[in-house]
């Protein structure tokens, strides 16, 4: 999708001018990764009808501040009066839920449905809206994931958007109950959502 055209207005530049942004502000293999989600985020989004600009878009920025310092995610909690709680979790939880603040103040990014996109790619959500879906499934099955079970989830993703949520969420629980690894809550939430009979 190197050709793709923006012309929505979502983002004030064009697609390799973002691009170029991301090379910037990512080491290589995150670059690579969110690349490769955009790919994955498009095929999702043609197969599902979606926005394909959107698409694109939210791939590309979906993890523009995961390497960002953890006193730049602290800082800007606190500064926006962002859920307190929120100061008990990482960069796991800060990269998508405080990312987005970030996006939409450095690249003048505002519209609400890639923000969204973006806040929920790590956990998931009860509601989740397609774009929300597109997102948290590309991230998982992009062409550089390599994890057991990935060729099921990719078959998964083009047979059934929903379906490959369940999958996701159910395997990114197992893996942090299986590592004693501290689980969001609303992870659970996502879970019981998509997951539980
Ligand atoms: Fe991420
Ligand atoms: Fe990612």
């Amino acid at each position: 999708m190197n050709n793709l055209v923006y012309s929505n207005n979502l983002f004030s530049g064009t697609r390799e001018e973002l691009v170029q942004i991301l090379k910037e502000n990512l080491s290589e293999k995150r670059f690579q990764h969110v690349l490769n989600v955009e790919k994955s985020a498009i095929e999702l989004a043609q197969n599902n009808n979606g926005d394909i600009e959107r698409a694109s878009i939210a791939g590309l920025i979906h993890d523009y501040a995961k390497e960002r310092t953890d006193d730049t995610f602290i800082s800007t909690i606190k500064q926006k009066h962002m859920d307190p709680d929120l100061l008990n979790w990482g960069n796991a939880i800060w990269h998508g839920i405080v990312g987005a603040e970030l996006i939409h103040d450095e690249l003048g990014i505002t519209d609400d449905k890639i923000l969204t996109s973006i806040v929920k790619h790590t956990t998931g959500d009860v509601e989740m809206e397609l774009l929300d879906k597109i997102v948290y499934v590309a991230d998982f099955i992009e062409e550089g994931r390599t994890f057991p079970g990935v060729l099921e989830a990719r078959k998964k993703a083009f047979e059934s958007l929903d379906a490959a949520v369940g999958f996701e969420t159910k395997h990114t629980l197992s893996y942090l109950i299986n590592t004693n690894k501290r689980v969001y809550p609303k992870t659970i939430l996502t879970f019981n959502k998509w997951v539980a009979e």
